[in-house]
């Protein structure tokens, strides 16, 4: 096997999603700890954004010449060389929280053992059911009062609707957590103190039957954990490696990231369980990274930099087979030419660096003079092959942007332009008119103030935005469907994207069955291709 080869077999590249405080920071801190990146916990500071105002919040990403809203880590642990991808939640909430789940390979669901599957959560695994990617659930925060444990499961299959299959088991939660019983190894996993989760703690392994146990748990919680074990058994749905790898059975781990507990378990099966980096779709068919030598990669964001002297961005984008070596020229299909990728840059840890190389399943930015556009691919094959376009995720909330001053129309267009090429927000026209009326669509409310923001102070343009009440947006999937004749409710609303598709916008998600009914030929999506 070549060198290359064997640098991608040993790569992990997951995204780790949750809802807000359901733990996530903290789990992604302790994976660090376990895989020696940092020292000592608290030292990620992933959570900087939540409580800023937009300003600061721009502040931020100037400070540290990067999105800290939708980082990617990069750690090594027994063998392996882990990429986690974060998912920024809250109002931080954008399209590219989405975009990210397109770069990984499988991902992480933390939920909080107390309230179980969450708003944020349900959105995000939208997006990996459609990919059709591995889920792995961390039950998180089982050194509180937690849900009754079988309560949860059902609410993950109900709710989200894939299959779950623990493969441990909580014993005792709140005070009398103790530990997880490992259900393939039949044996108990008890934890030490961890100094409030600061050191990594031992695990004290024992056989269900070892008399030991007698003396460290209390009968009741024996005989809770035998006849939760005994119904589990009975119940639950059997590991299968094969459901896994398709995304329709989730693995579903309990422990506590706070305190440790559980975490370097879960860490070790779940990297057993998931698979190097994953062929990916083109438009000469599938791409292994196993069999393709050659460098290609993705463009799955870009961030614009916040210098306003020179509007230059970062692109990020997933390697997805060969070796990157900085300063190489690479052929950038959409653009039709040679490109030298420049300034490549990685997270590690909380800090980013300069990079020399890097491998298929791994992230990096590099600098973009304006090129480059969300989907594009970038190849030193001579086969020039495109990737898979990546879709384009329904906004939610909508606003009829007005400018103030009418004279910077030029100005205001070339930003509006360049801020939605960047993927930030989407723009719409009214189906009848021209540009004089835009609409614009975000999928997080934080897109709208940053939209404000930027256009005032990289384009000295100033706007005024009125929201709009439409929450839902569909693509109409047949063009030779006369938008003219259809017969919509009073609450919808006929829009184009730049491209001159056809879309419609509904205040009410009953008015899409509606709409659907009175016109028997339409087919709407909710993903649009980029
Ligand atoms: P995120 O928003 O999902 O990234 O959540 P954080 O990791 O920032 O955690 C939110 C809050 O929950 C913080 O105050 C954490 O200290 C706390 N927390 C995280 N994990 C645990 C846990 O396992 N047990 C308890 N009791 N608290 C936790």
């Amino acid at each position: 096997m070549s060198e290359i080869t064997n640098e991608i077999k040993k790569r992990r590249t997951f995204a780790i999603i949750s809802h807000p405080d359901a733990g996530k920071t903290t789990l992604t801190e302790k994976f660090l700890l376990y895989g020696g990146a940092i020292n000592h916990a608290g030292s990620v500071k992933g959570k900087a954004t939540a409580k800023h105002a937009v300003s600061d919040w721009m502040e931020i990403e100037k400070e540290r010449g990067i999105s800290v809203t939708s980082s990617v880590l990069q750690f090594h642990y027994g063998g392996y060389c882990i990429n986690i991808l974060d998912t920024p939640g809250h109002q931080d909430f954008s399209e590219d929280t989405y975009r990210t789940l397109m770069a990984a390979d499988s991902a992480v669901m933390v939920i909080d053992a107390s309230k179980g599957v969450e708003a944020q959560t349900r959105k995000l695994f939208k997006v990996c059911v459609m990919r059709h990617i591995p889920i792995f659930t961390f039950i998180n925060k089982m050194d509180r009062e937690a849900k009754d444990t079988f309560d949860l499961l059902d609410d993950i299959e109900k709710e989200l609707g894939i299959a779950t299959c623990p493969m441990n088991w909580p014993i005792g939660s709140g005070k009398e957590f103790k530990g997880v019983y490992d259900r393939q190894k039949k044996e108990v996993e008890l934890f030490s103190d961890t100094h409030k989760g600061t050191s990594v703690g031992e695990v004290k392994k024992l056989d269900a039957n070892n008399p030991e146990l007698d003396w460290i748990l209390d009968t009741q919680a024996r005989v809770t954990l035998e006849e939760e074990i005994e119904l589990l058994d009975g119940a639950a749905a059997e590991f299968d490696q094969e459901l896994v790898s398709q995304g329709e059975l989730s693995p579903v781990f309990f422990g506590s990231a706070l305190t440790n507990f559980g975490v370097e378990t879960f860490l070790k099966h779940f990297l057993a369980m998931t698979s190097s980096p994953l062929p990916r779709m083109s438009d000469q068919g599938e791409i292994d990274p196993m069999t393709e030598k050659d460098f290609s990669a993705f463009v799955f964001k870009i961030q614009a930099n916040m210098n306003k002297a020179h509007r230059d961005r970062i692109a990020f984008m997933r390697i997805c087979s060969g070796m990157f070596e900085a300063g190489m020229p690479v052929y950038h299909i959409q653009g039709g030419k040679d490109v030298r990728l420049s300034q490549p840059q990685q997270m590690m840890a909380s800090e980013r660096k300069m990079i020399e190389t890097a491998y298929g399943g791994d992230i990096i930015g590099v600098f973009d003079p304006g090129i480059f556009s969300i989907g594009d691919t970038l190849t030193t094959s001579k086969d020039k092959f495109t990737y898979e376009g990546i879709p384009t995720f329904a906004p939610e909330h909508f606003a009829r942007v007005r400018q103030v001053d009418t004279m910077k129309r030029k100005q205001f267009v070339k930003g509006i332009n360049q801020i939605a090429q960047e993927g930030a927000i989407q723009i719409f026209q009214e189906y009848n008119t021209g540009m004089e009326e835009i609409i614009v669509g975000v999928v997080g409310v934080l897109q709208f103030d940053v939209l404000k923001y930027r256009l005032q102070n990289e384009y000295n343009v100033e706007i005024k935005l009125e929201n709009l009440p439409y929450e839902h947006i569909r693509w109409i999937e047949n063009k030779e469907i006369n938008l003219d004749k259809l017969v919509g409710t009073s609450d919808m609303k006929k829009i184009k994207d730049l491209k001159d598709r056809p879309l419609l916008l509904f205040a009410h998600e009953w008015s899409i069955r509606m709409t659907l009914d009175r016109n028997k030929d339409l087919k709407l999506s909710e993903f649009g291709q980029s």
